[in-house]
């Protein structure tokens, strides 16, 4: 038998056991563990390498998602190098709130760009990867799977489709798909600058909201609410420093400014399928579900997703044929509490412009800042150790 599993002796050209299309964290996860647990990929990724490896996105990981990598050997580099954060502040007013979760869950999120964690995962992964792929094209999905790309066939038993927000896959699904588009955007910037404080910190201002999130020790991101219609044109890196001091700043705590190595908005809107299989496709991750990065759940989702997608398929091919009729129900239920979580975020964050919903923000964070219950309830679903159901 193959030292890479049981399965590996029925490839041949032109098979696999499962093409995984995308090598973001969805895709690259679900590829790790079943070339774990024995079963044949092929990962196929419309970018290059290079891209994938730079393209930076998120940052916060929680540590149930960590502790899933750790117990597959795929967090070696991340727990020696990522830094972890327990607490964050909401700065209000010119004032501080430190609210500590950490000491209210016992868990912490790891500090990591996203694409420190493609690049372990991509190191990680020894089977077949194929990159700048074009034309995808999935066919058969109801009982014999077959991908078609750039003039070759690959057969197969399953096809994940994790192809992210603009891929194929989600089209072969016919799911209902329901969206929330917030009518705002964020300017999302990387800043060439060390952390301007200890944690995140959330800042909730007449102006509108600003983020400020450690990435590296050199390295920050920070968020700017805008107009959704806004371009980074209309944010010369002067008005950018100009509205975090405004917005973020606090005596004596100055923002530290930087080249600024990242600029666009993002217009905040989420999507949900009602269902992430048809036939032989399962979908995991933003081809399935979008959150706007309010709470920093996507990547999170993504990888809850994968680990479930993995487990269903390595129960298929142990011979549990039903292993994989409850997965759209299992991932749906942590992604509807994540959106319902970030939607509850966003109104705390983008409201404060007008004096009735200041107040009523003022109201939420007293009861947040002053209820062991009430941060207890935010805490666990802010570190994602809650019930799904
Ligand atoms: C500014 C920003 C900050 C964020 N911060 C956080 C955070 O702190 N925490 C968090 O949890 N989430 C965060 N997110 C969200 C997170 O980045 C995404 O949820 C995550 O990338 C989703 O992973 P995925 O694998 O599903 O999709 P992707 O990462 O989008 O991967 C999909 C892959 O498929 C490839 N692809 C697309 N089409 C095709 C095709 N036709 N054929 C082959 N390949 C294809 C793409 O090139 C890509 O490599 C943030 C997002 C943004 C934009």
């Amino acid at each position: 038998m193959c030292v890479f599993g049981r399965r590996c002796y029925v490839r041949a050209m032109g098979r696999t056991d499962v093409v995984v299309i995308g090598a973001g964290p969805a895709g690259l996860t679900v590829a790790n563990l079943l070339h774990r647990a024995g079963i044949g990929c092929l990962v196929l990724e419309r970018e290059t390498r290079e891209f994938i490896e730079n393209r930076a996105r998120a940052g916060f990981v929680e540590e149930w998602a960590v502790r899933a990598l750790e117990r597959n050997g795929l967090a070696d580099r991340l727990l020696r190098r990522a830094a972890t954060q327990g607490s964050f502040e909401f700065r209000v007013d010119g004032t501080s709130h430190r609210f500590d979760y950490a000491d209210l869950t016992g868990h912490r999120h790891f500090v990591y760009p996203q694409q420190e964690l493609v690049k372990d995962l991509l190191a990680c992964y020894p089977g077949p990867i194929r990159f700048s792929v074009g034309d995808i094209q999935l066919r058969s999905l109801d009982s014999s799977p077959y991908v078609a790309f750039d003039g070759e066939r690959v057969d197969c038993d399953f096809v994940a489709g994790c192809d992210g927000a603009r891929g194929v896959c989600q089209s072969h699904v016919p799911a209902t798909v329901a969206r929330h588009d917030y009518g705002i955007g964020w300017l999302a910037l990387l800043a060439e600058a060390p952390p301007s404080a200890e944690s995140v910190v959330f800042g909730i201002h007449p102006n509108g909201f600003a983020g400020h999130m450690a990435r590296t020790p050199s390295v920050t991101r920070y968020y700017l609410q805008c107009s959704a219609d806004d371009t980074a044109d209309d944010w010369p890196d002067e008005r950018v420093w100009t509205e975090l001091r405004a917005r973020l700043a606090l005596p004596g705590e100055p923002i530290v400014a930087g080249p600024l190595i990242e600029k666009r908005v993002l217009r905040m809107h989420n999507y949900v399928l009602d269902r992430m299989s048809a036939g032989r496709l399962h979908l995991a991750g933003e081809s399935a579900h979008l959150v706007a990065p309010i709470a920093a759940k996507g990547m999170n989702l993504a990888i809850h997703d994968a680990v479930l997608l993995a487990q269903g398929i390595s129960a298929w091919y142990d011979g549990e044929k039903s292993a994989l009729d409850g997965y759209s129900a299992a991932c749906l239920g942590r992604v509807w509490q994540y959106q319902e979580f970030s939607q509850w975020l966003s109104d705390l964050f983008h409201g404060s412009r007008d004096p009735f919903t200041h107040q009523l923000i003022q109201a939420r964070l007293r009861r947040l800042l002053n209820s062991r219950k009430a941060a207890e309830s935010f805490a666990e679903i802010y570190i994602g150790q809650h019930a799904d159901h």
